[in-house]
């Protein structure tokens, strides 16, 4: 399974492998629930995030392009 997430830029939503959504605005970094990210079965292969964090990821100023 990839763990790769998708970015939605017309919606501004960011969904992670296991469907978790977020949104953001470009430039933004988007943090994903800890407790959602700590009880994930794909945590070891989707973030080295410390205990206790969830999966970041930043979204570029020209995410949309
Ligand atoms: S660890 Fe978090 S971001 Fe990664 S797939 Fe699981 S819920 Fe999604």
């Amino acid at each position: 399974m990839t763990t790769q997430c998708r970015v939605d830029v017309k919606a501004g939503t960011i969904t992670c492998p296991a469907g978790q959504v977020e949104s953001f605005e470009p430039g933004q970094v988007v943090q994903f629930d800890p407790e959602v990210c700590g009880a994930c079965a794909l945590r070891a292969q989707c973030t080295h995030a410390a205990s206790g964090r969830g999966r970041s990821v930043r979204l570029g100023e020209d995410e949309g392009l």
